[in-house]
């Protein structure tokens, strides 16, 4: 016998790739403008701007199958739905103040995501002086593909970034373009909040995002990880 009053929901995880593993997620953290182009083009000074950081709701991972096509649904409420691609980081071992040369110790593995973003609610946030919540929160905003075991391809510091809409190259990057490097942002988020294994962070976006249609398809890539294909329906 439970002593929930209602069935507790389902624990969003994400397959390990290679495996029938699921990886829990307890928070997805979001890094903003970290890479210096996609910040120029959002208007910020990527010279000055401090990192900083938003959260996903845990639920709104949106599972890419292996090898397969996501069929992602357009959200309500906007008509100016963005692409964002970004590495997400996955979590073993969480932890408050953590030094940087001790970060990557807490990664578990790597998997090529979307930060998906109604964009004008966002400039509208922006304006307003809002939170973010609605632009970048959304139902099933986070599409992503298995992760990958560190322990199996070492730790990512470069290699190259892509989106392409419909075969169209949009965004193409290096992730050696970061701003802040993936254990800067661990180290950095750790001051801020007691990281726990389980976090995901989505490690910020090159240049070229952009909106995308019904019945377009997505295909991210990041060196290493391979390929994730969404269609947005
Ligand atoms: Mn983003």
């Amino acid at each position: 016998m439970s002593d929930y009053v209602i069935a507790p929901p389902p624990r969003a995880a994400i397959p390990v790739r290679g495996s029938s593993k699921l990886f829990p997620v307890r928070r997805i953290y979001c890094i903003g403008r970290n890479y210096a182009a996609h910040t120029r083009e959002m208007g910020g000074d990527p010279t000055r701007d401090p990192p900083f950081f938003f959260q996903k709701a845990s639920d709104a991972v949106d599972l890419v199958p292996e090898g397969g096509v996501l069929n992602h649904p357009y959200p309500p409420m906007t008509s100016n739905y963005h692409f964002e691609i970004e590495m997400a980081v996955a979590l073993s071992k969480g932890g408050e103040n953590i030094a940087e040369t001790d970060a990557l110790n807490h990664v578990f593995g790597y998997a090529v995501a979307l930060d998906m973003t109604r964009r004008d609610l966002q400039d509208e946030a922006k304006k307003l002086a809002r939170p973010w919540e609605v632009a970048k929160s959304g139902d099933r905003s986070a599409p992503i593909g298995a992760l990958v075991p560190a322990s199996e391809i070492g730790h990512l510091s470069q290699g190259a970034i892509r989106l392409a809409v419909d075969g169209v190259m949009k965004q193409n990057a290096n992730l050696a373009d970061m701003i802040w490097s993936v254990p800067e942002q661990i180290a950095i988020l750790s001051r801020y909040y007691k990281l726990e294994a389980g976090d995901i962070i989505l490690s910020g976006t090159p240049e070229g995002v952009g909106k995308v249609e019904r019945g377009q398809t997505m295909t991210g890539s990041i060196e290493g990880l391979g390929e994730i294909k969404v269609k947005v329906v």
